[in-house]
């Protein structure tokens, strides 16, 4: 690969993350593997300066504004990001070097609150306006209704003056966030992966009854901008808002040298896992505001300050339990159970140990200490074990030779390290497979939740997945046991059972629980095949030719309808009336074959997904960034900085109505 081809693979590919992360408040990657990656092409960039153009990610504020609706708001007063650093030598170098360059500065070291960036403009004393980061030079979003229902921001300042704009960070605290997951989880809504995730998201938001439910917090950490009184330095403008009633940076430490910048780091790092809300790591600032204007700002960050980043969260538990379960193929999953810890917002207890193998790796004894972290901020993992803290008389573990659900000897498969049971009747298998199919990746039957699958399935009305369709002949049983509730639930549920026959075959692909074949694999096949009946009559060669779809996958399916029972299962589908078919696809279907769509801003006449589920099956592929590859972009209102790009490239910019007559 050229180096361009590089730079440009990991331009599309940060860009694609700070979409999700500022865009979406939903990243898929952690922090620290973002930044890795920002650092590989800073690297290059370094090394070809040539090859550096004015959109690169390093030189540019993440976000863009993308509000599902309301006002944009033109920045005063640039609202920059920071210089990011990782290491010890770093810090030394950057205190250092500010040292020899300025007349005895003082440092501050702050806390680096992890949440998102907001501006508070008040005028004559009176709060006017809050705005958040957005593209940091030209616009934010207004949020100034969710502001005002945010208890730490004051609405009047106790001695006005004619200007004041100040910036904070709103974040959640830890006791707020669980609040609101708690809330979600009742409500069956989504949970938040972390409290910046869940700020993010609050304030961006829409409605600010919902901002005042949640209880959103701020710390002021800087003063833009002022008309009426002048101070010399940051520390002083503390002082001065803390009189006014703001809530600034809590703890900051003054510092002369790198060694106390790098003690009060260290110490700052000790106390993290004590505070009330997440930090992601600290900020060290000139305090001299002279200083300040005389080392400027790049086009991406203030000269004046740098944050250094904690490395990735970890931490030492108990190892209480190892819990041992049956996946729907028989696969037996060992599980680690631990004291509860806090680990990047949330409180963990449970990680997936794998198998056989991978305790045998660690050494992994129950009562051990171990050391888990988050995998992208949001998986628990564990890194190891602390074998100096290992007690007496623990011994190793194994995970047993039989199925702790049915009982029947369990068999290591060949060329891999699963231990599976082979017990096609093991009750806990058909569990697993009945909540697979009636899940929201497959046959999506709503209100179908894993309590009646096991009541069911204990009371013998489920054998296999096609007995799901037989639930209508006892109705009136149902009903008089209770099961699903009364006459209301039972009929609800039975009604989205009915109307789940109608789904596309590809979801009852997924449904069947194939070992490899999951939603994508699935969908890849149907479009191979026209029915499941035609699949199920499929051979090897002819497998091969679908995209994505590999031997092994292959192999599986080929597997799968040579078993009778399989067979003879989905005949009994096909009675209940299962739909076996994928729609007709003549040459209109496929009228976006080869085309790739980017898709930008709030459509109105249409869901965002609504648009993509379109463009998908038409053929057409969704990217996450606009490159010269896109084909076209479909803007709704408030499109951002990837309209910006489509025009700069030259691409199509169509509207939804335009998506709908092409086809
Ligand atoms: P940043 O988060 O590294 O630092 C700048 C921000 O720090 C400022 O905007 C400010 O709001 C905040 N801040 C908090 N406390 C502060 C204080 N005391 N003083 C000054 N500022 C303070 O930079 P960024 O540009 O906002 O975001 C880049 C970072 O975001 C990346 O380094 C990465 O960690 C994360 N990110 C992650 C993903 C992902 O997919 N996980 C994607 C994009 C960005």
């Amino acid at each position: 690969m050229s180096v361009e081809d590089r730079i440009n693979e990991l331009k599309t590919i940060i860009k694609y993350h700070s979409d999700r992360y500022y865009n979406q408040d939903n990243p898929e990657t952690s922090d620290y593997e973002y930044d890795q990656l920002m650092l590989t092409l800073k690297a290059i960039e370094k090394e070809h300066p040539e090859l550096v153009t004015l959109d690169s990610p390093t030189l540019i504020v993440g976000g863009g504004v993308k509000r599902k609706a309301g006002v944009l708001v033109k920045h005063n007063v640039p609202m920059l990001s920071l210089q990011d650093v990782f290491t010890k030598e770093d810090i030394y170098s950057y205190v250092n070097r500010m040292i020899e360059q300025l007349n005895d500065p003082t440092f501050i070291v702050e806390l680096k609150i992890d949440g998102l960036s907001m501006a508070l403009r008040y005028v004559d004393g009176k709060l006017t306006v809050a705005v958040t980061r957005g593209d940091g030079i030209i616009q934010g979003e207004d949020v100034t209704e969710n502001a005002k229902v945010i208890k730490d921001v004051v609405r009047k300042l106790k001695d006005p003056i004619p200007y004041l704009e100040i910036r904070g960070e709103v974040y959640m605290s830890t006791e707020a966030f669980n609040k609101v997951n708690e809330q979600q989880e009742l409500l069956e809504k989504k949970i938040f992966a972390n409290p910046r995730n869940c700020a993010a998201g609050t304030l961006r938001q829409l409605d600010s009854k919902i901002t005042k439910e949640r209880e959103l917090s701020l710390f002021i950490f800087n003063v833009q901008d002022t008309k009426g009184i002048e101070f010399k330095t940051h520390t002083e403008s503390y002082e001065w808002l803390k009189k006014q009633g703001v809530k600034v940076i809590e703890n900051y430490v003054k510092c002369k040298t790198a060694d106390e910048v790098w003690n009060a780091i260290q110490a700052t790092s000790e106390e993290r896992g004590n505070l009330a809300y997440d930090i992601d790591g600290v900020v060290i600032k000139i305090n001299n505001l002279e200083d300040r204007k005389e080392l400027g700002n790049t086009s991406k960050v203030p000269k004046w300050a740098i944050a250094y980043k904690f490395p990735p969260e970890e931490k030492e538990t108990k190892l209480i339990d190892i819990e041992v379960s049956v996946g729907r193929t028989g696969r037996i999953t060992p599980t680690a159970i631990f004291e509860p810890i806090r680990l990047c917002g949330t409180s963990v207890s449970r990680a997936i140990l794998h198998n056989q193998d991978f305790i045998d790796d660690l050494d992994i004894r129950i009562g051990d200490i171990i050391v888990v972290y988050k995998s992208g901020e949001i998986i628990p993992k564990i890194k190891g074990v602390v074998k100096e803290k290992r007690f007496e008389g623990t011994n190793k573990f194994k995970i047993p030779d039989i199925c702790p659900v049915c009982g029947t000897p369990t068999v290591r498969e060949k060329d891999t390290a699963d231990i599976k049971c082979i017990n096609p009747n093991c009750l806990a298998q058909l569990e697993r497979r009945i909540i697979n199919f009636v899940g929201r990746n497959a046959m999506d039957i709503k209100g179908f939740g894993s309590a009646y699958v096991k009541e069911l399935i204990r009371l013998q009305y489920i054998k296999d997945i096609a007995d799901v369709y037989s639930l209508f002949n006892y109705r009136d049983e149902l009903i008089k046991q209770g099961i699903i509730g009364k006459e209301k639930n039972t009929d609800k549920l039975l009604d989205a059972i009915d109307k789940s026959k109608g789904n596309e075959a590809q979801r009852l692909l997924t449904g069947l629980g194939i070992p490899n074949i999951g939603k994508v694999a699935a969908k890849s096949i149907m479009k191979h095949y026209r029915s499941i009946e035609e699949l199920k009559n499929t051979s090897l060669e002819d497998l091969q030719n679908v995209s994505d779809i590999g031997e092994i996958s292959a192999l599986c399916i080929l597997k799968f309808f040579e078993d009778n029972k399989n067979r003879e299962i989905i005949d009994r589908l096909k009675d209940y009336g299962v739909n076996m078919a994928v729609e007709d696809t003549d040459s209109e279907d496929n009228k976006f074959d080869g085309l790739t769509f980017v898709v930008t801003g709030t459509l109105t006449s249409m869901g965002r997904n609504e648009a993509i589920v379109m463009i998908e099956n038409h053929g057409g592929k969704v990217a996450g960034s606009v490159s010269k590859k896109t084909s076209y972009v479909l803007a709704g209102e408030n499109a951002g900085s990837k309209l910006t790009k489509a025009q700069e490239l030259g691409i199509t910019v169509i509207s939804e109505e335009e998506l709908v007559n092409m086809l």
